[in-house]
């Protein structure tokens, strides 16, 4: 396809839909950029709806691509470890990496996605259609329906590209005309947004950390805010005897606070009203495939592979397809027949790697990180890595701080802990070997 003389449609001006569009608008094409809500620029932010996230190498990646890494960190805050905090007791800090000194950064959504769609839109030839929901899609012909605030309408276009989040309409149509099959797997964990706000016009909690209150069956954690708050989401399931719909008071409410989360309590005045007001977020992986129809539809970020939010990857991992869509742009000399099939072939181990990494790293932050067994081998892998620079490096490490691809990074990770295993099964036998000796040599003397 030649870029100058065709519009590419893109659905959904997410953080996906707007770094694609600065990846393409690079690229020479002309990008519409379809959007079902108002410009966030000029519009109110909705209650409850995961206000900041983390963003790690991989986002950085991609962002250091279109020079907009630099911007972005000036109002990020740098985590560098999880500050946990116990029932009973003193608050435990464990550093990400071995050194200490690498961090992930938390980072307000809203500023993110504003950031892109203003970089996007200067940009000569991307235009956005704000309040335009796509409703129907044609994957033969590219025509698209929107709902608008006016009515329907439609469009065309020879190459569009679903970007539109979890609940993906491009994708709903690619099923709806029996050219793909989706699998969507929710947890019976919801989510809720709590805010601690800053006393005295200062941090409440330690700002350079992940907070995290593990309690097996819930867990909540807490990212800063540039404003000096800090966000706190729980994770519960949404139906039980334990569960959001558990709490029906305010004195409930404050109970439950006060038993499970003693230290947090007294730092949020404002838990009872968050907590009846603002939503239950679903939480869930979604698994489809093909990725695209025809060479001419094609699906990425959480429209294509959504996951859990337990690794802090959704957002990251949707920066890096795109990063990697325009790798197999380059590679097939922009035809998108060849390309798109490329991206799904490159992108879907990955996508299926972290979804399971961060499944698995659920019940590693709600059940496993205030144990003595997982700080000794946090310890352990943290020891490797200074003993073995660049030869052992942590799973953590590799997801977090490295474009290592995610599928790799869990072959080298189970490479890694089958040696260790080995070593540890061997330093058993020599050591049972070693007391065998000396408890014979005991019993003849
Ligand atoms: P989205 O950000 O969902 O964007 C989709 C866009 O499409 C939206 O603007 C939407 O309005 C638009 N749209 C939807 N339907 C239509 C339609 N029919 N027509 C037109 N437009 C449409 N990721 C991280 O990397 N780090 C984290 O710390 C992190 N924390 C998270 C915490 C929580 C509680 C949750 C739920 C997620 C978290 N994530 C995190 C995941 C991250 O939010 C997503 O992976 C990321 O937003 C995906 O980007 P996207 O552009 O693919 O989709």
């Amino acid at each position: 396809m030649n870029p100058e003389h065709e519009e590419i449609a893109v659905v959904g001006a997410g953080l996906a839909g707007c770094l694609l569009a600065c990846f393409l608008a690079r690229r020479g094409y002309r990008v519409a950029l379809y959007e079902r809500r108002p410009d966030p620029r000029t519009g109110r932010v909705e209650r409850g709806r995961s206000i900041n996230l983390a963003l790690s190498e991989r986002g950085l990646d991609a962002l250091r691509r279109i020079g907009l890494a630099e911007q972005v960190l000036a109002d990020a805050l740098p985590m560098r470890g999880r500050m946990i905090h116990p029932v009973v007791g003193e608050p435990a800090f464990q550093s990400y990496s071995a050194t200490g000194d690498r961090a992930i950064n938390s980072i307000s959504r809203g500023a993110l996605n504003n950031a892109l769609l203003t970089a996007a839109t200067a940009l000569p030839g991307v235009r956005v259609a704000f309040d335009h929901r796509l409703v129907g899609l044609d994957p033969a012909t590219g025509e698209m329906t929107f709902e608008t605030p006016q009515g329907k309408t439609t469009a065309a276009a020879p190459v569009v590209l679903g970007a539109d989040g979890a609940g993906s309409a491009v994708r709903g149509q690619l099923l709806a005309y029996g050219v793909l099959q989706e699998s969507l797997d929710f947890l019976d964990y919801g989510y809720k947004e709590l805010t601690v706000p800053p006393v005295g016009g200062e941090f409440a909690l330690d700002p350079a950390a992940l907070h995290i209150w593990p309690r097996g069956t819930s867990m909540m954690i807490a990212l800063p805010n540039p404003d000096r708050s800090f966000t706190c989401t729980l994770f519960w399931p949404t139906h039980g005897t334990a569960s959001f719909a558990s709490l029906t008071s305010p004195a409930a409410i404050e109970r439950h606070f006060a038993t499970h989360y003693p230290d947090l309590l007294p730092l949020a005045p404002n838990l009872v009203d968050d907590y009846q007001h603002n939503p239950v977020g679903v939480l869930g992986t979604v698994r489809c495939t093909p990725w695209q129809a025809g060479g001419r539809v094609g699906l990425l970020g959480d429209a294509a592979h959504a996951i859990v939010p337990f690794y802090g990857q959704g957002a990251n991992c949707a920066f890096e397809d795109v990063v990697a869509l325009d790798h197999c742009l380059d590679e097939c000399a922009d035809d998108w027949a060849a390309a798109l099939p490329l991206f799904q072939a490159r992108r879907q181990g990955d996508a299926e790697a972290i979804a399971r990494m961060a499944l698995a790293n659920f019940v590693e932050m709600r059940d496993k990180v205030a144990s003595p067994v997982f700080q000794a081998r946090r310890r352990l892998d943290h020891a490797l890595e200074r003993a073995l620079p660049g030869r052992y490096v942590s799973q953590y490490e590799l997801v977090s701080f490295s474009t290592t691809p995610y599928a790799r990074v869990r072959r080298r990770v189970r490479r890694q802990q089958a040696v260790l295993g080995a070593v540890a099964a061997g330093t058993a036998a020599l050591l049972a070997g070693a007391v065998g000796v000396a408890w014979t040599r005991g019993r003849r003397r």
